[in-house]
């Protein structure tokens, strides 16, 4: 008996090169794009193990967990790391960046996180790549919260490495994830001894193999069920327009703010500033006294299908995450999610007001 997803033909190359293009577009791209076969932390892997090592001093721009994770990575690969930290409720400011780079001309790499979905907060990638391109430094970007949230534009921004997964705003697979690569950084990777060859970490033996092959052979048999969902999750955002799609996420985060801060019983944005606060999801601050994971499992006990959860590690007494992304950038979604967190608050003994945070959404969201 056939089964929908068993007993598929292979995807042939030409296929998945297809793919590799449709991702190229969505990014307005015109650099090599490779789409790798893992979940994103495999490219992010990748590109500061390729991009960055022994003799090289990166910036590690740290506005979220992700920030840790990457200089965690390029202090392994012998890179000399300079952590630009700011607080997890702000963005970091171009100035902030043109400073540290002013202070340690030696920089040759810069790694940022445009959107944090685990914070909140989205920084200003373009005016900060203005600054990297003055300086002269590998810029690599992750992507994988604000692809399909909000503007991205790695050309036109200077960013030679661009990674981002179809998971989050997309509202496609988690197993597999892209790259797009500058020629500049193609010559830094290859020109780095230690950078993954002959390794699924490897971003050069998709170039050597794959690219420079004329993308007709593959390294190895593709993960075909993502690469499927991938392109599905493409043809459904061009079905729907990339803007259309970036505006549900604008208005949901909108949305969820004004209707949060309506709601009351305590409840506050963690970020405090609107611009900073990021498309693809929005985080909370529970009141004083309120643990934050106690509040969101109660809310999530009334409707276990509300994308919300409890900040991560240490945040999870004090944020709240409401995942208005893909399929939950509706007002649906934030309207119940508003409510559940208003019983949930209620029943913590606080008093909120519903039909006010309900008001303020139609407001911000207006629509049927
Ligand atoms: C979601 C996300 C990733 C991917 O990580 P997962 O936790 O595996 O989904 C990477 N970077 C950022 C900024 C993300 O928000």
């Amino acid at each position: 008996m056939t089964h929908p997803l068993l007993d598929l033909p292979p995807l042939t190359a030409a296929h998945f090169a297809a793919i590799e293009r449709r991702v190229a577009d969505l990014l307005a791209t015109e650099q090599d794009v490779v789409i790798m076969q893992g979940e994103a932390l495999l490219p992010l892997e990748g590109c500061i193990r390729g991009g960055a090592g022994a003799g090289s001093t990166a910036l590690n721009i740290v506005t979220g967990p992700y920030g840790q994770t990457f200089g965690n990575w390029l202090r392994d690969c012998g890179a000399d790391v300079v952590d630009l930290a700011v607080p997890f409720h702000t963005a970091v400011t171009a100035e902030q960046v043109a400073q540290s780079l002013a202070a340690r001309p030696e920089i040759d790499f810069v790694s940022l996180v445009h959107a944090e979905a685990a914070t909140g907060n989205t920084n200003p990638v373009a005016e900060i790549g203005e600054a990297v391109r003055a300086h002269g430094a590998l810029f690599m970007l992750d992507a994988v919260a604000s692809v399909g949230a909000e503007p991205l534009l790695p050309d036109a921004w200077g960013v030679d490495l661009c990674v981002i997964g179809a998971q989050k705003a997309m509202g496609g697979p988690a197993g597999v994830s892209a790259v797009s690569v500058s020629g500049r950084a193609w010559e830094r990777i290859a020109a780095n001894p230690k950078a993954p060859r002959h390794s699924y970490l490897s971003l050069l033996d998709w170039k050597t193999r794959w690219i420079d092959g004329g993308r007709k052979a593959l390294l190895h048999a593709p993960a075909q069920l993502e690469m499927l969902a991938l392109e599905a999750c493409l043809e459904r955002i061009e079905a729907e327009g990339l803007d259309s799609l970036m505006a549900r996420h604008a208005s949901a985060a909108a949305a969820t703010r004004a209707g949060a801060l309506a709601l009351g019983g305590g409840l506050e944005p963690y970020v405090h500033d609107a611009r900073e606060a990021a498309p693809v999801a929005t985080t909370l601050r529970a009141p004083e006294g309120v643990d934050a994971s106690v509040l969101v499992e109660r809310a999530l006990a009334a409707d276990p299908s509300l994308p919300l959860i409890a900040g991560g590690g240490a945040l999870s007494k004090e944020m709240i995450r409401v995942n208005h992304y893909g399929v939950d950038a509706t007002r649906g979604s934030v309207l119940s999610s508003l409510a559940a967190l208003g019983a949930a608050l209620d029943g913590a003994g606080r008093t909120t007001d519903p039909e006010a945070a309900r008001k303020a959404v139609s407001e911000t969201w207006p629509g049927n």
